[in-house]
C-alpha cells in the first residue's frame, strides 16, 4: 500500500470542540507481564499501569479481556483501524492457547459489532501479516488488524490523489470505542 494517508482529526474536532491528546513520553508501566518484550509496543500496552485508566487513554488501548487487548493503531490505513492482539508476547498462531484463539476471535466479533452501531461501518477487511515477509511490522507479537470501511471510502480523494482523509481524532476514537464496550 503506497497511498499517502492524511490525517486530518481536526475535521471532526471543528464538529465537537473535542483536542486531540498529545502525548510525548507514554507511561512507564508499573509491571512487565512475564516473558515480555520490553522493546514490544503491545508488550508495553499489555503491561500494568497506575492509574490505569489515563495510561490506557494514553496507550490508546480500548480493551483489555483475560487473554487479549485491542489497541487503536497509531497509523491507521483507515478511521478506526484496531489491532487485536493476545497480550503474551506469541509470534506465531500455533502457539495460541484454545483460550487465546477463542477470546481473539470473540473480540473480532464484538468490534464489528459495536463498529456497526457507533460508527455505522458497511464493512470490514480484517487480516494478520504473519512473518516480515507478509509485511508483519512486529513479527514476534501477533496482531489482527480491523479496519472498518464506509461506501465510497475508496473513491475520490484516494483515486485522484493517492491519499486517504482519516477524519477522527485517535482520541475520541478511544472514547467512542471504550463508552460502546463498557455497554
Ligand atoms: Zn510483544
Amino acid at each position: 500500500m503506497n497511498e499517502e494517508r492524511l490525517w486530518a482529526p481536526w475535521r471532526l474536532a471543528y464538529v465537537t470542540g473535542n483536542e486531540l491528546a498529545d502525548d510525548p513520553s507514554p507511561p512507564e508501566p508499573l509491571a512487565w507481564r512475564e516473558g515480555s518484550d520490553t522493546t514490544c509496543f503491545l508488550c508495553r500496552a499489555a503491561a500494568t499501569y497506575e492509574p490505569p485508566l489515563s495510561a490506557d487513554r494514553r496507550l490508546l488501548i480500548a480493551q483489555r479481556n483475560s487473554h487479549t487487548l485491542v489497541v487503536i493503531n497509531r497509523y491507521p490505513y483507515n478511521n478506526g483501524h484496531l489491532l487485536i492482539a493476545p497480550a503474551r508476547h506469541v509470534g506465531c498462531l500455533g502457539d495460541l492457547s484454545r483460550d487465546e484463539h477463542v477470546e481473539s476471535m470473540e473480540t473480532l466479533a464484538r468490534l464489528t459489532n459495536v463498529y456497526e452501531r457507533c460508527l455505522r461501518a458497511d464493512g470490514f477487511n480484517i487480516g494478520l501479516n504473519l512473518g516480515k515477509v507478509a509485511g508483519a511490522g512486529l513479527p514476534g507479537h501477533l496482531h489482527w488488524h480491523l479496519v472498518p470501511r464506509w461506501h465510497g471510502d475508496n473513491n475520490f480523494m484516494p483515486v485522484l490523489a493517492g491519499v486517504r482523509v482519516i477524519p477522527q481524532s485517535l482520541d475520541e476514537l478511544w472514547q467512542t470505542l471504550t463508552d460502546a464496550l463498557a455497554d
